[in-house]
């Protein structure tokens, strides 16, 4: 199956958050050949914490953009700021070890931690909220958030609280749950205004950003990399690749690595105070634990914004609103019928693993990719990962990268038809409450 090429046209998708955003300005495209130190292709959270961390720590960078900061999944998420990888610790420990698990274990929460650093010390304004919870539609996933309780516990990391189902009903009111768990070291923000200030605190500290320049080639191999765009190209000393799922096969070698998904959110029309308060009382955003999950929060003017379904590929179904609407009149029946102001999609990268990957083609070329629909946190986190291991430390880097992955199944032909198929038996146990 040929992969579509950058399918960016330039302009935000049409999502209450290219309509709530901060004002910024539009940055020039890449024109004529320039020379960098540290080249970053892509403006969305990896590229913007990769090139931040080491604008910080004194490097000339650039990042190229296809089309503008924070257009791709994170500037269209559902800005949920959730602790840990799509691959829970207990998958991570009983596939790669508890050394492997302790160290990951070790990172879970410093993507939030980055977050909430960025918006304290570059004065982001981005709705910041604190808590996640997670909710549990039977008794089996119960026991599941009581088992991920106790592991992580295990590693030392004590920040979450079961609550049963009238507990529960502090921070969702909504009959189709029988539990869950609060994060309290969780979160949410509006995650395009996330992305554009921590693009303004980049070029605070000297960094250049080029939007508008779909990169079509990049020379890997070369002693210097370079990368091209229609207009131009950027040769430097180390390049860095946070393309993600919209990368295509401009790097061949990354695109088998993963699949594109993508998934879909809606945003209400305000509810007022009075509304939003009886669905959401406690102000945190709400995932459930399925496979195939319904995610959701309030906007800082009161919205429900409502996320959930997957379509593997990564095209976009016809009709997002028929697609979401059944899901939000399970949780809120009471909602039946609002109207929805906003409707979009994005994609995310799935790895077969569920484990994001990190890593090095050349010596000096390294990537990020692959967080599975779990990647605002974790990309802050890889961003400094990368930043150090640019900057001479690579030992954080290593221990990560040499996290084995596994290419999906039929290779790029087949992947679609082979998770679809994945895709339908997670359904399946979703609908058997296992
Ligand atoms: C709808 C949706 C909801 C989600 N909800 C959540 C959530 O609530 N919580 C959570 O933790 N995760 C969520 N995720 C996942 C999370 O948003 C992503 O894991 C994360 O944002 C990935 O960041 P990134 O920088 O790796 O990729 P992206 O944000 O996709 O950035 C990649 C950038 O690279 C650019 N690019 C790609 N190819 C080229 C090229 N050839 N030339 C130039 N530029 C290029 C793109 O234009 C894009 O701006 C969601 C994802 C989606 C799509």
């Amino acid at each position: 199956m040929a992969l579509a090429p950058y399918p960016g046209d330039g302009r935000y998708p049409g999502s209450y958050y290219a309509a709530s955003a901060n004002p910024a300005p539009e940055r020039p495209p890449l024109e004529g050949d320039r020379e960098i130190d540290v080249c970053v292709l892509g403006a969305g959270y990896a590229g913007l914490s990769t090139a931040l961390h080491l604008a910080e720590k004194g490097y000339q960078v650039a990042i190229v953009e296809g089309a503008r900061v924070g257009w791709g999944a994170s500037g269209r998420n559902g800005g949920q700021i959730v602790n840990g990888f799509n691959a829970s610790l207990q998958t991570i420990e009983r596939r790669y070890g508890r050394a492997a698990a302790t160290f990951v274990a070790g990172l879970v929460q410093e993507g939030g931690e980055i977050i909430r650093a960025r918006v304290r010390d570059y004065d982001i304004r981005c709705d910041l909220k604190n808590d996640n919870v997670f909710v549990a539609l039977t008794e089996a996933h119960m026991r599941d958030l009581r088992e991920r309780i106790a592991v992580w516990e295990s590693f030392g990391i004590r920040n979450q609280e079961l609550l049963d189902r009238n507990r529960l009903r502090d921070y969702v009111r909504s009959d189709l749950y029988v539990g869950g768990v609060v994060d309290r070291t969780g979160g949410h923000m509006h995650p395009l205004n996330l992305a554009l200030g921590e693009a303004a605190a980049f070029e605070t500290n000297g960094g250049t950003i080029h939007e508008h320049s779909p990169v079509i080639a990049a020379d890997i191999a070369a002693a210097k990399p370079v990368i091209r765009t229609a207009k131009g190209s950027m040769t430097c000393r180390v390049l860095v690749l946070c393309g993600n799922a919209y990368l295509g096969t401009v790097v061949p070698e990354l695109a088998p690595r993963v699949m594109p998904v993508s998934t879909q959110v809606m945003a209400t029309k305000p509810l007022g105070e009075e509304l939003a308060a009886s669905l959401l009382p406690g102000d945190a955003c709400i995932e459930d634990v399925r496979w195939i999950l319904d995610y959701y929060r309030l906007s800082a003017d009161r919205r429900l914004l409502f996320g959930g379904g997957t379509v593997y590929g990564g095209t976009d179904p016809k009709d997002i609103v028929a697609k979401l609407r059944p899901n939000l009149d399970k949780v809120f029946p009471q909602l039946r019928g609002v109207q929805i102001d906003y409707a979009w999609s994005g994609n995310f990268a799935l790895s077969f693993t569920r484990v994001p990957q990190i890593g090095r083609l050349n010596a000096n070329v390294y990537f990020a990719q692959g967080d599975s629909g779990h990647g605002v946190t974790g990309t802050h986190a890889f961003g400094r990962m990368l930043a150090e291991a640019v900057d001479g430390d690579l030992s954080r880097f290593d221990a990560f990268a040499a996290m084995p992955w596994r290419p999906f199944p039929g290779g790029q032909a087949f992947r679609v038809p082979y998770s679809v198929v994945g895709s339908w038996w997670y359904g399946l146990r979703d609908r058997l409450g296992v």
